[in-house]
């Protein structure tokens, strides 16, 4: 008699379910086995945590939320980042989760899938606050994490910083220095400025087979960009790089738009200095909306998920869209780019290159053995263009799109683990 669970658990959200329906929809594709794909529908381990925050006025006591989910444990530890933001939510973070073991066994990295996620908003946090939510969350979540269980990086919100903060408070504890806790770490704990650079940078890097596919020369092509974070600034500068025309990046505050092609080095160094974008004078002020419907020929979405919808999918001009950000476009406007036969590169192996360079900061903070810039670059291009070339196999193969192709060869992998190990006990 079948014992299967029926009572929603706690991570049923929107999101989670369309993360869900698309794995069911892959499953079926690949007709898998029926209590694999039971398996996998649930993370194997979540944590909802609380804690006391205390602001620097002294007066104000909060109560946060705190968030760790850890989908499947099967290949080796897992991996994923944290972020902060203040709409994070249990949900959220199991999608995420789930969709981070997907990019991790599609790059071939030994990993499960996790996330994590603080619900507060960081913008309003000074730095002695974030780091002192960063502790204590780090302590609430000490069991859960370490360099062989669970290994957390940036996300949304969170930077190299945040991963010294999380690495000092679990070295504490543990009473040495255990830099192999967490990736994205500063240079001088053993992190590199390729992993900083590496999500941006490893989009951009499967620009010109994509393009080659579709019978466009790479330069000067034009190209937007949504969001001008980590991933975003290091995409246009790899964008302007190939000889590519950046013709619009955004933010929070708003977006820039030249058709001659932006100065990038100059919208990075303002927004070192301001913080945002806002106040960027030398073009043109859009606004997001017209951004997305700007005439390009690639557009990268890498802020925010679920940006590209069914109300603004059908005016993309953009024959490739690179998915910087993880989650960027709904289901409903996946289909509405697929009708159109715009090119999407997913999310789980357009920036798979955050990850693998985090793989490779693991690797190197463990056998304590650290590669040069060059060879870092080297191997994460040619994992990134493997990968890529695979799933691109498997979209002609099959006739499927690259989202399916991608999955299907993540979910195989994750399968075959799965099966070898048998059910314990
Ligand atoms: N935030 C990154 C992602 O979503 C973190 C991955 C990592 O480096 O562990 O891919």
């Amino acid at each position: 008699m079948s014992t299967r669970q029926v009572n929603t658990p706690g991570w049923a959200s929107p999101m989670f379910d369309e993360t869900v329906a698309q794995f069911d929809a892959v499953a079926e594709l690949m007709d898998l086995d029926d209590n694999i794909r039971e398996r996998l529908r649930h993370p194997q381990r979540s944590m909802v945590v609380t804690f006391p925050f205390r602001r620097d006025d002294y007066e104000d006591v909060d109560t946060v939320y705190g968030y760790r989910v850890q989908h499947t444990i099967t290949m080796g530890p897992t991996k994923g980042g944290v972020r902060f933001a203040d709409d994070v939510n249990l949900g959220e973070v199991a999608a995420l989760a789930m969709l981070m073991t997907w990019k991790c066994a599609i790059v071939g990295l030994p990993f499960g899938g996790a996330k994590g996620g603080v619900r507060i908003d960081p913008a309003i946090l000074s730095s002695h606050e974030k780091q002192r939510i960063t502790r204590r969350y780090t302590s609430e979540i000490i069991d859960f994490i370490g360099p062989e269980r669970d290994i957390p990086a940036p996300d949304m919100g969170t930077d190299a910083q945040t991963m010294a903060w999380m690495m000092d408070t679990y070295s504490q504890q543990k009473g040495h220095a255990v830099p192999s806790v967490v990736t994205g770490k500063p240079p001088e704990l053993g992190g590199s400025v390729a992993r900083r650079e590496a999500t941006g940078r490893g989009c951009v890097s499967l620009l010109p087979p994509a393009a080659t596919s579709r019978g466009m020369a790479v330069a000067g092509l034009r190209v937007v960009v949504h969001g001008f974070g980590n991933v975003g600034q290091y995409a246009a500068v790899a964008a302007a790089e190939l000889g590519c025309k950046v013709i619009a990046v955004s933010d929070i505050s708003g977006g820039v738009h030249d058709e001659a092609g932006l100065d990038i080095a100059a919208l990075q160094a303002w927004v070192a200095l301001n913080g945002s974008l806002a106040g960027y004078e030398d073009c043109d002020r859009i606004s997001n909306e017209e951004l997305f419907a700007l005439d390009c020929d690639v557009l990268i979405p890498a802020a925010i998920q679920g940006v590209i919808t069914d109300s603004n999918a059908a005016d993309i001009k953009a024959q490739i869209v690179i998915e910087g950000a993880n989650n960027p476009t709904t289901t409903a406007a996946d289909a509405i780019l697929r009708d159109r036969d715009v090119m999407v590169i997913p999310d789980i192996i357009a920036n798979a290159g955050g990850v693998t360079a985090s793989y490779f900061e693991w690797v190197q903070d463990i056998q304590k053995y650290f590669w040069s810039e060059n060879e870092i670059v080297a191997r994460l291009r040619e994992i990134m263009a493997t990968a890529f070339d695979e799933v691109m196999q498997i979209s002609i193969k099959e006739g499927v799109d690259l989202r399916t192709a991608a999955l299907i060869k993540g979910v195989r992998k994750v399968t075959n683990a799965k099966m070898v190990r048998g059910v314990f006990p």
